[in-house]
């Protein structure tokens, strides 16, 4: 599962973050993840669920996902329509091409840790 790895690439971001500013614990994870992505959130945040209890500085870690909705432009009209799904038509001038801008983002927002 695609998940899986991305939540171990967070994990040890988070060992590094926490060796860094010297904490043990991980208190709440924020991370933003866009509908383009890719990214099964409910898959995410599953194996978040499963892998942070395997170490002790993220066993009581909560996971907070945020997911930033898409743009779409209209190469007809250059309309731009803002959604959480793809539109099959541009709604002012039923062109088909309508291509993503941005939505595809994976970021780690913000980690609260002590
Ligand atoms: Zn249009």
């Amino acid at each position: 599962m695609h998940e899986m790895s991305l939540v171990q690439g967070l994990l040890s971001q988070l060992h590094g973050l926490a060796r860094e500013h010297n904490k043990s614990k991980v208190i709440t994870v924020r991370m933003e993840i866009g509908p383009l992505s890719g990214v099964v959130i409910d898959s995410f945040q599953f194996g978040f669920d499963i892998l942070s209890k395997e170490a002790p500085l993220t066993r009581e870690a909560s996971l907070v996902i945020e997911s930033s909705p898409a743009t779409y432009r209209c190469c007809g009209c250059g309309l731009e329509i803002e959604t959480e799904q793809r539109p099959d038509a541009c709604p002012a001038c039923t062109e088909t091409l309508l291509i993503p801008q941005g939505g595809d983002d994976i970021i780690l927002r913000q980690v609260e840790m002590e």
